[in-house]
């Protein structure tokens, strides 16, 4: 039995690049506006974040901004006041203390940002995917992201969070990359893919991201394919993480799934 009761795609920015950062050797010279998605899923077992979203400091500070995107390999994301997460969390009655587990399929910028809003959860994260970041193993790792006194609880195999909610191990975007398998108590069960895919031309054509850990684009593949043999078994949804036409059809704050 799933111990999931609500489950909330969260907007909180939006990024413009090259499509051959999504879709390896694809769309040379064609600009794509992404979103920037994180997950709030509410349990009877406490409540989990996928992904934090971006630093909003190191965007909206003019120093931190030029410090940290002025010559990086794409411009800042960009990212309105209330699509902070403890904007979110307000409008739900929350605070960013009733959050129990961060869980993170990367710590790319862009995802690992925003842990600064909760040193005081438990962090979830693979433990080459940790090792990988703080290696520096690519540019879209801020070092100082997730070099603060986190309380994090590194794992090194699948495991179910709580009832309904399964991490599986999708290395290749990054070398401990992670996706999660959700349960709902009503409707179909959701697998995130994170970035093992970030559009669903990903999915459908089996195409690998334009960053591959240690240019492992087998690795990638892979994952692809064993994210789309579960989903086909356990008849889940499976969701890519940066698509535009695929956000825009999901339901929208404050509506969730259930
Ligand atoms: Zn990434």
């Amino acid at each position: 039995m799933t111990e999931v009761t609500k489950f909330y795609p969260l907007l909180t920015g939006k990024s413009c690049y090259e499509k051959t950062l999504s879709t390896r050797d694809r769309g040379t010279g064609q600009i794509i506006e992404a979103p920037i998605l994180v997950y709030l899923i509410e349990t009877k077992n406490g409540r989990i974040l996928y992904d934090v979203g971006c630093d909003y400091n190191k965007i909206c500070g003019p120093n931190l901004r030029h410090y940290y995107y002025n010559n990086f390999l794409f411009g800042p994301p960009e990212m309105e006041p209330d699509q902070q997460i403890p904007n979110y969390l307000d409008k739900l009655g929350l605070r960013e203390l009733d959050i129990d587990i961060v869980f993170c399929g990367h710590l790319h910028f862009d995802h690992a940002g925003g842990l600064c809003e909760f040193s005081h959860a438990e962090i979830h994260v693979h433990r080459t995917e940790l090792k990988a970041a703080k290696d520096q193993a690519d540019e879209a790792y801020f070092l100082d992201d997730f070099s603060g006194d986190y309380h994090w609880h590194e794992i090194n195999a699948e495991y179910n969070l709580v009832g309904g909610v399964r991490a599986i191990e999708t290395p290749g975007h990054t070398s401990g990359h992670m996706s999660l398998y959700i349960e709902l108590p009503k409707g179909q069960p959701i697998i995130i893919a994170g970035d093992a895919a970030d559009l669903m031309e990903n999915i459908e054509n089996e195409i690998a991201p334009g960053l591959c850990w240690e240019n492992n684009v087998d690795l990638a593949i892979r994952s692809i394919r064993k994210l789309k043999r579960i989903s086909r078994e356990t008849g889940a949804e499976l969701w890519p993480n940066h698509d535009i036409q695929f956000y825009n059809k999901m339901r929208q704050f404050p509506s969730f799934y259930e």
